[in-house]
């Protein structure tokens, strides 16, 4: 396994700067999530690191190796892509063991390792069949174990997933984050579904218009969001984000929004400098709210806009007139009716702000 870095690299295509300039570390055995919208970049960046596209400026490294002129071929990696790329004409053992005879490994010596990789993953008794004659997941496997089959320095993965049904996707999500565990490997894996990211990355970097906003560990993300912009693609449903007007007075912050009661927030001298510009946004997670009770100090209320049953919680999302809605996380067998009056209630300690440039002011 190796370590993979980026130095000031930049793409454009055309006029088109599809990634500015962006630098990072990844060490030997993480495995890390590249995160974003579509169109952020995730792609190409991990294009660059395979060696299909070239950076504009910068440089890659690979196990302190300088290859970002070398060949895919030459540079120890081995991709998995969003549609399986498998050989149509080739069964399933000859689409495995590709690598091996690419290197000039001997037939039985390579079916023989096939045959390994694809007991581990459950396609071993599929090896006489046709891509056709299998299934999207079965497929999905035989594109890692052909990925697997030849020992890379790193892994690289796009969206490997994302032609699976909901409960496949789970399946292969589990069965991906335990060969991590068990191989080690050095990994990067391009996602837009934050769940996934969440589940597998040791770190993830959430990216946006070609930058990296963040890079964390999945828990880190998730608690202390660098931005909205973080707080708003991590989480399902994700973070309410409610912009409220910031004053300073009685060696307190109050914050003040229709239909948000506050109590006053101890000041810290980066709050003191935030308040400056008097405008702030208030995030809670969706599963730190509650119904209210009487005495309740930090409320948001509404008009109930939808309750939706998901099993064993509901998620009730209050509308604030015109000023956007809240959406709670919640255990309730209540029936609560569309445009009754819902009062939702949090603690101080689950409360993130954010300055008036939508970055983090730290707790
Ligand atoms: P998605 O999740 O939709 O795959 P992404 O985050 O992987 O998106 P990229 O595929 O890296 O995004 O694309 C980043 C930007 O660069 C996009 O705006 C895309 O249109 C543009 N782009 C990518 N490849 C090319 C190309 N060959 N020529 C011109 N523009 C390109």
């Amino acid at each position: 396994m190796a370590s993979v870095e980026f130095q000031n690299i930049s793409k454009t295509f055309g006029a088109f700067v599809a990634v500015p300039d962006i630098s990072f570390q990844i060490a030997d055995g993480e495995f890390i999530c590249l995160l974003g919208p579509s169109g952020c970049g995730k792609t190409t960046s991990l294009r660059m690191i395979a060696g299909l596209e070239t950076p504009t400026s910068g440089r890659v490294m690979i196990g302190g190796r300088d290859v970002t002129y070398l060949h895919p071929k030459d540079r120890g990696i081995s991709m998995v892509f969003q549609d399986y790329a498998l050989y149509p004409h080739m069964n399933i053992a000859d689409n495995i063991a590709y690598p091996l005879k690419v290197r000039g490994e001997q037939e039985t010596k390579r079916h023989a390792r096939a045959k390994e990789v694809a007991d581990v993953l459950k396609i071993g008794d599929l090896m006489k069949r046709l891509p056709s004659q299998i299934s999207g997941g079965q497929q999905q496997r035989t594109s890692l174990a052909r990925a697997l089959v030849y020992p890379s320095e790193v892994y690289l993965f796009d969206e490997p997933l994302s032609n699976l049904d909901a409960k496949l996707r789970l399946e292969a999500r589990g069965f991906l984050n335990h060969l991590q565990r068990d191989m080690g490997m050095t990994a990067v894996y391009v996602t837009h579904d934050q769940a996934e990211a969440m589940a597998l990355a040791t770190r993830i970097a959430v990216m946006d218009k070609g930058r990296i906003v963040q890079f964390a560990p999945p828990i880190e993300i998730y608690r202390r969001p660098a931005t909205t912009f973080v707080a708003n693609f991590v989480g399902n449903p994700p973070m309410n984000l409610v912009p409220v007007e910031a004053s300073i007075g009685d060696g307190a912050l109050h914050l003040r929004a229709d239909g948000l009661k506050l109590a006053p927030i101890a000041l810290t001298d980066a709050i003191a400098k935030a308040a400056k510009s008097a405008r702030m946004t208030l995030g809670v997670r969706p599963e730190h709210l509650r119904i209210a009770a009487a005495g309740d100090l930090n409320v948001v209320s509404g008009e109930l806009f939808a309750n939706e049953n998901m099993g064993p919680e509901s998620l009730v999302t209050l509308e604030r007139g015109d000023n956007g809605r809240v959406t709670a996380r919640i255990f309730t067998d209540d029936e609560i009716k569309v445009g009754t009056s819902v009062h939702l209630a949090f603690d101080a300690r689950h409360i993130t702000l954010f300055d008036d440039s939508s970055a983090r002011i730290p707790a």
